[in-house]
């Protein structure tokens, strides 16, 4: 069935990022009252409306379970279904459609490797090869691995612009390296690595390599056959399909050897309580009913790259790169992690003074979607001994206006965050000036739930038993941290409507100097009605929280003048 026009993949006969938008339909929603400027990609892509389209079509048009239905909506089913294993094939230019294994993603298509290839060839003492800037995806499974057998995980180390070692890299490999396993692209730094250079050094040596193209994959061209990698996996929701989908490549000779990854219906020949045989490659390594809808829209959405010139897209998401990568070095206190001279469109930077979760939230007022965080990378933020970055990461139909923006909210920022001179008075005069829209407790009480599901997560890190406050009936930690001078809170608990308490308390105290804080009178906690209607335990567990945050500044500022 061809879908009505609207539905259809367009022709792009010329690359024009203005109308390409206008195939996306999340792109054209506000944020906040602002435009959307979508600088997430690294994480997930945005979809074009052919690949929605393709999921509600199957759903609603010819959803069957495949391969064994001898039924019209079965076959139907099937067909769309197999045709995309041949796509995806020509799409990374494997040897045959039996080399493309359907996965969940990324993940699990190393996984996978590790539970199959890894498990059948590495023994005690071996090693496997991963490097500094592997995704946590790339690092963890290995590790697993690597402790059932005890084995060793060697990692190719990185210089401060986030350049491998090529020469500790040839220097690492040896008869006891049974497997490198390497990221193409890093999602955190944004580096394009070298791996034909990688995986020939490794070759030569006859040890296999195996590539995870989850960022790689939607930027540039991915040629198996030139690469001559061995495995190589990437996830459909980062090249504009559906998530919940994605691909293992594996050179067929390594798939034939390999042991079946789960059990169940589909990897089977036959079975029987005496002996089970095996289904042919790639069926032996897909048990159960497979993600049938999100595979077909999988095929549209490379339909949909296919359509676009690659190169001039991808010469306009490097120009962005480097837009935002100037204009933001140029900016008072930014620091870029992440200067290799082969990058992608990622842009990942500090600012000094600034905690990046406040700059991300801070952006997103103004619709800017950027990530703050170690990226599930925590190895590379631990190598540049930093917390973690912001990360503005674009597409191809990002624009340079959109990039002015993230610009200007950057700058706004470090302006409005680091030079916060609003008193404790004044903050404390703003909360009454909120609570006095509200006539009953009922309405003040939800306000403060509300404010409760919005206190940003606190790092599981931080919620050890040395930061939990006593005296509280409900579990409550709190993390504080010294900036220029001045304490910045962090806390969470188990209770909503305590959450709501920390998040007024936090407004007032977090970014102010120690002494101000142990001065605070914090009249407002009487103005907006808390002492009239709290229950007794509630209202000592504020006191512990207001306590406890004074014990801080106390301690903060006895250090500042040791
Ligand atoms: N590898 C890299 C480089 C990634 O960026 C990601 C996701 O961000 C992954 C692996 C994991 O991908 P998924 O979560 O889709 O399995």
């Amino acid at each position: 069935m061809k879908p009505s026009p609207a539905f259809a993949v367009p022709k792009h006969q010329v690359f024009d990022v203005l109308e390409l938008r206008k195939d996306f339909p999340v792109l054209l929603q506000k944020a906040h009252g602002k435009p959307l400027i979508y600088f997430d990609n690294a994480a997930t892509s945005q979809k074009p409306q052919a690949v929605i389209h393709a999921l509600t079509e199957y759903y609603s048009a010819y959803n069957a379970n495949i391969h064994r239905g001898v039924h019209f909506l079965s076959q139907k089913a099937s067909q769309a279904f197999d045709d995309v294993r041949g796509k995806v094939a020509k799409f990374i230019h494997a040897a045959t459609e039996k080399e493309i294994i359907f996965v969940r993603g990324t993940t699990e298509g190393i996984n996978l490797v590790a539970a199959t290839f890894g498990r059948m060839n590495v023994k005690e003492g071996d090693e496997i090869v991963v490097s500094a800037m592997e995704h946590h995806s790339n690092i963890v499974p290995w590790q697993i691995l690597c402790e059932e057998k005890k084995a060793i995980l060697k990692v190719i180390p990185m210089d401060d612009d986030g350049v491998l070692d090529i020469n500790a890299y040839a220097s690492l490999l040896n008869s006891k390296t049974k497997l490198v396993s390497i990221v193409h692209t890093s999602n955190s730094l944004g580096t394009i690595n070298p791996v034909k250079e990688i995986i020939n050094l490794a070759h030569q040596k006859g040890i296999p390599v195996m590539i995870d193209a989850a960022q790689a994959i939607v930027h540039e061209p991915i040629d198996v056959h030139d690469l001559d990698c061995d495995f190589l996996a990437f996830s459909g929701h980062k090249m504009l399909g559906p998530t919940g989908i994605g691909v293992l490549y594996g050179k067929l000779q390594h798939l034939e050897s390999m042991p079946p990854y789960q059990g169940g219906g589909e990897m089977i020949h036959s079975v029987s309580f005496k002996q089970t045989t095996y289904n042919e490659v790639p069926y032996k390594f897909e048990a159960g009913t497979p993600n049938i809808a999100d595979v077909i829209a999988l095929g549209t959405a490379i339909d949909y790259l296919n359509s676009l010139d690659r190169h001039a897209a991808l010469n306009h998401e490097l120009g962005l790169m480097e837009y935002a990568s100037l204009k933001l070095s140029e900016l008072e206190g930014v620091k870029l992690i992440g200067t290799a001279p082969e990058k992608a469109s990622v842009v990942s930077f500090v600012i000094i003074g600034l905690n990046a979760l406040d700059v991300g939230m801070y952006l997103d007022t103004m619709g800017v979607a950027v990530r703050t965080g170690h990226h599930c990378t925590e190895p590379v933020m631990d190598r540049f001994g930093i917390p973690g970055t912001i990360r503005a990461s674009f597409m191809f139909y990002n624009t340079y206006a959109e990039v002015d923006v993230l610009i200007a909210g950057c700058e706004k920022s470090y302006c409005f965050i680091k030079m916060k001179t609003v008193t404790i008075p004044e903050i404390e005069n703003e909360i009454i000036g909120e609570f006095e829209l509200f006539d009953e407790w009922t309405e003040k009480y939800e306000y403060i739930i509300e404010l409760g599901q919005k206190l940003p997560v606190l790092d599981e890190k931080y919620k050890i038993e040395e930061n939990k406050i006593k005296g509280c009936q409900s579990s409550v930690w709190l993390h504080s941290e010294v900036r220029e001078g001045k304490i910045y809170f962090e806390a969470d608990s188990d209770s909503t409507f305590v959450k709501g308490e920390i998040a007024l308390l936090i407004r007032v105290l977090s970014g102010q100097k120690p002494q101000d804080i142990l001065d605070a009178q914090l009249g407002f906690i009487d103005a907006i009605g808390f002492r009239q209607h709290l229950a007794m335990t509630r209202a000592n567990g504020l006191a512990s929280m207001i306590k406890q945050m004074k014990l801080y500044a106390l301690a903060h500022q006895s250090q500042q003048t040791a």
